[in-house]
Order: C-alpha cells, then structure tokens, then sequence
C-alpha cells in the first residue's frame, strides 16, 4: 500500500497537494504516511466526474448493484484482519474493535446490497375517476460525504451504502486524522464500481468546505455541532439537501431496583468503550442515592482493572485518544471538572507507556450537577461524570435537560418505569438495561435537538434521504 493518501477522482488516483504526517497516537515515533491535500479545482473536479457518471450508475440493473455491493462488503469482511490493523494503528481503538468496525461496515454493504432489491413503489386511487396515480422513488444525484475520525469505515459504509443503492454517486471527504483507512477503503470501492461513481477527497475543513458549497445534491456529515451547522449553511445556498449526525451528552439513568452487575456492566462500556470517544458515549451517571455509593465504587473498581495500552497490543481494553488536541482537551474538561466542585474517584490524569502516546486513564467524577459544563458539553474521551437523585421523576429531568438528544438508557428492574421512560425521554433512541451505545445497523439511528437534523441515517428509512419522490397520473384514455 502507499504511504500517500490522495484524491481518487473519476478512478483516478492524484497524490499532489499540501502533505502532511499521519501519526499513530499509541506511538508518536511511528508515522504510518502522509495525507495529500485536495485543492479546491480537485474538490471540483471529483464533483464533475459524479455528475458524470450518475445517469449511468442509476441505470445499472437492480441485481448488478446488488452484486457490486455486496462484492464490496465481502471484501471487507474478508480483509477485516488487515484493514482493522491499520485503522487501530492510526485512530487507536484497541484492534478487536478496529476489526469488527470493518466488519460491520462489511454488513453495511451487504445489508444495502439487499436494499438494491427492495425499491418498491406506491400505487393510490386518484380523487379524478379513470385516472391512475403511481409513486415511485428516483435518487437525488450526487451527495457529498463528509466523515468524522472516530469510526472511519463504518460511518463511511453507512452512508455510502445506501447513497449507492439508490442510484447516487458520491464524493467522499473522510477526516484528515484518518486517511490511511479511508485511502484502503477507495482501493476496495475503485476496484468494484464503474469509473466515477465513487470518488475521494483528502483533507481537513477547508476541503470540507469546498465540498459542501460545490455543485453537489445532497450532503451528509458526521461530527461536531459547530461543523454541521456551517456545513448546514453552505448546503442551503445551493438548495442541496442536508443531513447532520452530530454530537451529544448522553445519560443513562440507575434506579435503586436496577441489577447491579448489569448496570455497573453497561456503565463502564458505554463510559469508557472506544475511550470514550462515541456520539452515544454513556457520559452523565444519573444515580439513586439508594445505591449511589455501590455504585460509584464498584464502577471505579471496574474502571481501574481495564487495562489502557497501545492499540494492538494484545490484551488492550483501552487504547490512547486521537490525537494530542483532543488529549488536551479533554485533560481541560478534567480541570474543569475539579474547578466546579466534582469530586475526583479515579482517573484523571495522563499514562505513561512503553510508547509514548495519547494515553488517559479511565476517569469518573461524582459530585456533580446538571448545570455544571462538564454535564453540558461533549467531553469525547475516558471521563464520565455521576450525579445523585432521590425519585425517578428527578431522573428522567434530569436526563431531558440538555441540548443534545442522541440515546438515553435506564437501568431498572421495574416495568413501570422502563415503558414510562422509554416513552418520556426526548432522545433519537432509548435502551432499557442497555449502555446509550452499541446500536444495530438495520434500524433508523439519529437524535434530536442539536444531536441531529434532517432525516434518519441507517436500515431502510436512509432511503428518505437519498431519495426523491416523484408522483406520476395517468389517463388510459
Ligand atoms: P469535526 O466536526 O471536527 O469534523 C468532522 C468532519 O468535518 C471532518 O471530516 C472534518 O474535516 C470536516 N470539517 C471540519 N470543518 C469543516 C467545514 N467548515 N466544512 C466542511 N467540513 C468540515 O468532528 P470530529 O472531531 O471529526 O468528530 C467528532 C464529532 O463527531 C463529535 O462531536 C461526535 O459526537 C460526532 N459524531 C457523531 C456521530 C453521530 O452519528 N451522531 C457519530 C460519530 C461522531
């Protein structure tokens, strides 16, 4: 494989540009390539050759995009092994999340390789008698991609997935912090589809930005608000269709009946799985005062035995965070913690390891309450904070009180309040003795408020997104 991660434009691979490291946060001494910059003409460039290709690729036979896709995703599964390597080493979940992250990508594919098949329309009475009305669905056109780092292959198949499937073509623009994995991710997609139907662009915001103020009919972006809302804005010049997935503070709520193991098991995967660094982190602990002490220290006893290392060294339960901006920052969200009055249980501070990387130690503070910013704002790293509560109804307030609306889970064992949340709790999706993350790919996923807008990703409701309804009468005469 290369170590220069370029544009891949109409099938055609263009290393020039800017270039810049790609460091492996387990190990600073290792640069795993360079990243070649897009400019803005081969931002323009890519979009062209979509629009190109679109006609084509939506009049290719139903069951030969099947074939294509799930071609696409068998390969995936099947190079799970090597590609899972590459994206641990570069983004550093530990590897057997890297692997099955491929994997489930692999699903992605293989799940919209099955969609290709379930294009059915509608047919409707007219009010008029004699006249014949039919709804069908048409793709959009072209849709610009735009992928945070935190799952660089999954997110990417779940877009592409079904902008494929419903006759789409695309120009992706992966994150500048993962482009080892999006540049193996290409080389699969090249090798499958017809020149042009998928095409890359490398780079950071600013190749972002030219992608959704281009020509494009439709953009779909994961990552933080402040992005989402300017791409948001860009998008609305060209009368483009946007769909944001964005950030959130997301709760899980622990009532006084609820199973203890299962909640301290839940807790601690949503908390500190993939360091923390998931949309549907479990980061607000709202506990009944009941069990409040049970539970904060066999929360921190739990925390303190997951082993924090180099991501594919084996035995790693916790690999280091992204990068050393976002190391910083969370180190400051944990100074912020202590300056508003949390109280510090474990954690808190940097690792050393044989390697120097982005190392933090699983972190958990009590003490704290809804108002304070740590509750407020996206941490995104190993930290989750816990607050007290005396009834149910605090729970459930407290859990609704934020900007964000992503998941939100309870951990009971009384019935009665499981359907009383699942139905209260103002969120995209709502687990009852679940953690707030580890979703399934066949069903709608997105949030509400500032978590998300526009409609759906995922299963076959994505179909709202990469569709265009059209509603033909006819007169037989
Ligand atoms: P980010 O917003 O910094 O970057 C995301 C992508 O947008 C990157 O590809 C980046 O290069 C690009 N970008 C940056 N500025 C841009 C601009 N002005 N115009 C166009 N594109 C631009 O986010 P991140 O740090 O990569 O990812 C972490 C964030 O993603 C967190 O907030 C997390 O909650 C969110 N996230 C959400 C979901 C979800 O489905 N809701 C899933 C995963 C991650």
């Amino acid at each position: 494989m290369t170590d220069i991660y370029g544009q891949l434009i109409n099938g055609e691979w263009d290393n020039s540009g800017p270039q810049s490291a790609n460091i492996n946060p387990s190990d600073v001494s290792d640069t795993i390539g360079h990243l070649a910059s897009a400019t803005a003409s081969q931002v323009e460039d890519a979009i062209s050759a979509a629009r190109a290709a679109q006609p084509g690729w939506e009049a290719v036979k139903l069951e030969e995009k099947k074939n294509i896709l799930h071609a696409i995703g068998q390969e995936l599964i099947d190079r799970c092994d090597e590609i899972g390597q590459t994206l641990s080493r570069e983004e550093g979940k530990p590897f057997g999340e890297g692997r099955g992250e491929t994997f489930r990508a692999g699903e992605f594919y293989q799940y919209y390789a099955a969609e290709c098949l379930r294009q059915i329309g509608e047919s409707a009475a007219s009010v008029r008698p004699g006249i014949n009305i039919d709804i069908s669905r048409e793709a959009i056109g072209v849709a610009g991609l735009i992928t945070p780092w935190n799952f660089p292959i999954a997110i990417a198949a779940w877009k592409m997935g079904p902008a494929l499937a419903y006759g789409n073509t695309v120009v992706l623009k992966p994150s500048e912090v993962t482009p080892a994995t999006a540049h193996i991710l290409a080389e699969v997609l090249n090798k499958h589809l017809p020149k042009g139907v998928f095409n890359m662009v490398q780079g950071g915001g600013d190749v972002g930005a030219a992608l959704s103020s281009g020509k494009i009919d439709a953009v779909s972006f994961t990552g933080s608000v402040p992005t989402g809302r300017k791409i948001a804005q860009a998008a609305i010049q060209n009368m483009a269709r946007v769909q944001c997935e964005m950030g959130s503070k997301n709760p899980i709520v622990v009532m006084d009946n609820a199973d203890m193991d299962i909640a301290i098991a839940q807790s601690i995967h949503g908390a500190f799985g993939a360091s923390g660094q998931k949309c549907t982190a479990s980061s607000r602990l709202i506990v009944h005062e009941a069990i409040h002490d049970e539970f904060v220290a066999k929360l921190a006893a739990a925390a303190e035995a997951k082993k924090v290392g180099h991501a594919l060294e084996e035995g790693t339960e916790l690999g280091p965070v992204v990068s050393e901006t976002q190391m910083d920052k969370i180190l400051g969200y944990m100074d912020l913690a202590r300056e508003e009055g949390g109280e510090l249980v474990t954690g808190g501070n940097r690792l050393d390891r044989e390697t120097e990387g982005y190392y933090l130690a699983p972190t958990i503070f009590t003490g704290t309450t809804n108002d304070m910013r740590v509750n407020r704002e996206e941490i995104f790293g190993p930290m989750t904070c816990v607050q007290k509560i005396s009834t149910y109804e605090e729970g459930l307030a407290i859990a609704n009180d934020t900007d964000f609306g992503l998941a939100a889970s309870i951990m009971t064992s009384n019935l009665k309040q499981a359907e009383h949340f699942k139905r209260n709790a103002k969120y995209g999706s709502v687990l009852v003795n679940l953690a707030t993350a580890g979703l399934d790919y066949h069903v709608p996923f997105g949030g509400r408020n500032s978590s998300s807008y526009g409609p759906r990703e995922q299963g076959e409701h994505a179909k709202d997104f990469y569709t265009i309804m059209k509603t033909a009468y006819t007169n037989p005469g």
